[in-house]
């Protein structure tokens, strides 16, 4: 059980991104401008993580602050959840170019830094956005059309899928389902601590 303060997870975490802006394990380190490493608060009960970083989170080193972290924002405002209070990360630290898909290989050398963020500030609540968080953290055979939403309880975590705020941007049609997510979201990251247990 990680029962560290707030102050010793950012320190903790800190260290952690200390180590992930050195990393050159996959090619992805020669074209990046900045690792994208993660933002938020260290002692957050809800973390988002998304699929890499986009062009503006490659440019300002800060995920999801492109057109895609700009509606994820005004999700969080319908739902009174201010973004300060949650922590935000990527399967992928640095970005693909034309922000391709990650491939499995990628995902692979880099999910140690997710790991490490995740062990540290562990969250109530880890909501993936996105077909590729989902698969890679949920399950390899996730279907995000048919299952977002869904809750289940992993490595002691409750974990929920979301469609990723790019695909809404394309699809706006599900923008509808998406807010029900978000409320039902919240609800979870409202309600008590004796409430927590995992149920649909
Ligand atoms: N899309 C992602 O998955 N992550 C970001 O940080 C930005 C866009």
């Amino acid at each position: 059980m990680n029962t560290a303060s707030v102050e010793e997870k950012r320190e903790l975490l800190e260290k952690i991104r200390l180590g992930c802006l050195e990393c050159k394990k996959c090619a992805l380190s020669q074209s990046r401008t900045n690792v994208v490493f993660g933002t938020g608060n260290p002692g957050a009960k809800l973390m988002f993580v998304g699929e890499a970083p986009g062009e503006q989170e490659d440019l300002s080193g800060t995920p999801f602050v492109g057109r895609a972290g700009q509606l994820l924002d005004r999700y969080l405002e319908a739902v009174d959840i201010p973004r300060s209070d949650v922590y935000i990360a990527n399967i992928l630290k640095c970005r693909p170019p034309k922000n391709r898909d990650p491939l499995p290989a990628e995902e692979d050398m880099c999910i140690d830094w997710l790991r490490g963020q995740v062990k540290t500030i562990r969250p109530k609540i880890i909501v993936c956005l996105g077909r590729i968080s989902a698969m890679r953290l949920i399950s390899p055979d996730y279907k995000i059309t048919q299952q977002h939403g869904q809750w289940v309880e992993k490595g002691g975590f409750l974990m929920t899928a979301v469609y990723h705020p790019a695909a809404l941007l394309r699809d706006p049609r599900r923008k509808g389902e998406m807010l029900d997510d978000m409320k039902k979201i919240a609800a979870r990251y409202f309600e008590s601590p004796e409430e927590g247990s995992a149920k649909e």
